[in-house]
């Protein structure tokens, strides 16, 4: 693993309540959150492998005595990268809503994703795409632990003496989407429906959900956005994602009027005021989630946009311009 990709950082934002940051938040560098509260721990996510899991496990320890042992997890959506680690947890109640539970069921586990590693050659474009973002990561020994625990709607918690609600915001990102709010700490944790000035991915939408999401989130009193990617955040920064969504929908939908195809859209896109985010060739991801929400509304096919990602990328590694590059 190129380690110093995935280098942390820990930070307290209040008594009992810490967010972990991993790397730059690009592909499968994702973030977690603590809450703590006489004794008791809950965590918001854990990470793609065991190792980098163990990590964040043992940092958390280090900062906090409470979280020697986790009494409860929850995972904000069904990715790897919030959930592969679930089994070094696998004690406590593990909770996520009744949308994430389902979408488990049909992506892919830790366990195919290390029996395909040696294979990537074999699978064309998508395998081009998994080699860029995904090798160097070790999935041994690493098995799928799903939620013990789901809901819908909303969900309330308390952790020691402090209330945490769950509020489900999906589908946005993913189908189950939740974010997790602690109002004594003046902290809200919500996993990829915030990455921090990137470029984020719309798998599910539709857009005004998350739009709506966003602006929910925004009215909040709180004083700390924990991202599920990138840099601690803010309201303002939720309300810079909300900005982002409201251009790519705009704009992919007038090409979507005009007859472009997808890929002839991912290359002229105008970027804007986002050209320097990172993460830009997700421009697909998301225009593809325009196309779909104004045609049938069918659901992405992942594997076939990672393909489609690898194109470009290889495409812009001869040279031609793209729209992050012009
Ligand atoms: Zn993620």
């Amino acid at each position: 693993m190129r380690d110093h990709h995935y280098a942390a950082d820990l930070t307290r934002l209040a008594p009992g309540a810490y967010s972990y940051v991993v790397g730059t938040g690009t592909w499968n560098q994702s973030n977690s959150g603590l809450v703590t509260s006489r004794g008791e721990a809950l965590i918001v996510d854990t990470l793609m492998t065991l190792d980098l899991t163990r990590r964040m496990l043992s940092a958390y320890g280090a900062a906090d005595p409470a979280a020697t042992h986790i009494d409860l997890v929850v995972n904000t959506h069904a990715d790897g990268d919030h959930t592969w680690g679930n089994q070094l947890v696998a004690d406590g109640r593990i909770i996520a809503t009744e949308a994430t539970l389902e979408d488990l069921k049909h992506l892919p586990t830790p366990q195919q994703a290390d029996a395909m590693a040696p294979n990537l050659a074999e699978l064309g474009s998508t395998g081009r795409f998994l080699e860029r973002f995904v090798a160097g990561l070790d999935f041994a020994g690493a098995e799928l632990v799903c939620p013990n625990e789901t809901f819908r709607g909303s969900l309330e918690l308390t952790v020691g003496d402090k209330d945490v609600k769950l509020v489900q915001v999906g589908p946005a990102h993913s189908n189950g989407d939740l974010v997790v709010h602690v109002p004594s700490d003046r902290v809200i944790y919500v996993g990829d429906i915030l990455f921090t000035s990137g470029h984020p991915a719309v798998w599910s939408g539709p857009y005004q959900n998350w739009i709506e999401a966003c602006t929910t989130i925004e009215a909040l009193d709180v004083d700390f956005v924990v991202p599920g990617h990138g840099p601690l955040s803010d309201r303002a920064g939720v309300a810079r994602q909300r900005g982002y969504l409201e251009y790519v929908r705009d704009q992919a939908g007038a090409f979507h009027q005009k007859g472009l195809s997808l890929g002839e859209a991912a290359r002229v896109f105008d970027l804007g005021p986002y050209a320097g985010w990172p993460d830009p060739e997700r421009i697909l991801i998301n225009i593809d989630a325009v196309y779909r929400e104004l045609e049938d509304g069918r659901a992405p096919d992942k594997l076939d946009l990672f393909g489609k990602i690898a194109d470009l990328l290889d495409e812009a590694d001869t040279g031609r311009p793209m729209p992050w590059s012009r």
